[in-house]
């Protein structure tokens, strides 16, 4: 599958066939409480990685040296919420069979959920670290069980492991009761166990919007990119066996600079990932 604009994440190579990871543009846009427009996110991913360079000077790699391939974005089916969850969620058990680390570019950040069931199958316990404004542990939200505002309620109900929350900072009092905050990058490395595997959610308004205005729910008084480095940099010598970058809608950020972040995200997790 190839991104309609023939875009590819820089560094990757042209097929997923052998590669150790491989990267999934998961283009659902179906839930979101605010605004639209995750289905663009992918393809500006792609687009904005064509800024950055393939070495990382925080992780002293490059991406040339991985095995690493795009497999383009998913066929989803906007308005059909069951058909793009279940075609997520084979995708992702694809992504595992095997050895394979994967990922996931959103979309909106109910594409955790599938994905966490497919990963629940294939590792006994997972560790789960939530990078987020909001706590999204609603039970349901307007309703619905299954909402970007209710996914990680939803992904702890599998019972895949624990999840550590940072960068929380909207919720309601409900919701903020017993959360694991984690509020220093020590404490994020001196919290997860090093014999079980990592999987990491990364929504992008966990960054403040003064540097990522382009996200469906921006949230005041978030991370800079440099905080976020220190905590990507401390999960250096874990077993981090996927991730997903989600929540960025492109198109309310004229400058670009929202998309440029993600890509930047996006390829200092792949450092950790191709590890
Ligand atoms: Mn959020
Ligand atoms: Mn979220």
């Amino acid at each position: 599958m190839k991104g309609v604009f023939n875009h590819t994440f820089i560094g990757a190579r042209e097929t997923g066939g052998q590669a150790a990871v491989v990267l999934v543009g998961c283009p659902l846009d179906e839930t979101s409480s605010f605004r639209p427009g995750t289905r663009f996110a992918p393809e500006s991913i792609r687009k904005a990685s064509w800024t950055l360079e393939t070495y990382s000077p925080y992780f002293k790699d490059d991406l040339e040296d991985m095995s690493f391939a795009d497999s383009g974005d998913l066929p989803l089916r906007p308005g059909d919420l069951s058909y793009s969850l279940d075609t997520i969620e084979q995708a992702a058990a694809e992504a595992y069979d095997g050895d394979g680390k994967a990922l996931f570019l959103g979309g909106e950040h109910l594409i955790t959920y599938p994905i966490m069931k497919a990963v629940k199958r294939r590792f006994d316990g997972v560790q789960v670290v939530h990078f987020d404004a909001h706590c999204d542990m609603r039970d349901d939200y307007e309703g619905q069980k299954l909402s970007h505002a209710t996914v990680m309620r939803r992904v702890a109900e599998i019972g895949a492991g624990e999840v550590l929350h940072v960068g929380i900072r909207s919720g309601t009092r409900q919701e903020f009761e017993g959360l694991i905050p984690i509020d220093a990058p020590a404490s994020l490395s001196a919290r997860l166990r090093p014999e079980m595997p990592v999987y990491v959610t990364f929504d992008m308004d966990v960054l403040d919007p003064s540097l990522v205005p382009g996200v469906t729910t921006p949230e005041p008084g978030g991370l800079t990119f440099n905080e976020v480095m220190e905590y990507l940099l401390a999960l250096q010598g874990f077993n981090i066996i996927g991730a997903d970058i989600v929540e960025l809608a492109p198109d309310y950020d004229p400058t670009f600079v929202s998309s440029v972040c993600a890509a930047k995200v996006a390829r200092e997790v792949l450092m950790l990932l191709c590890r």
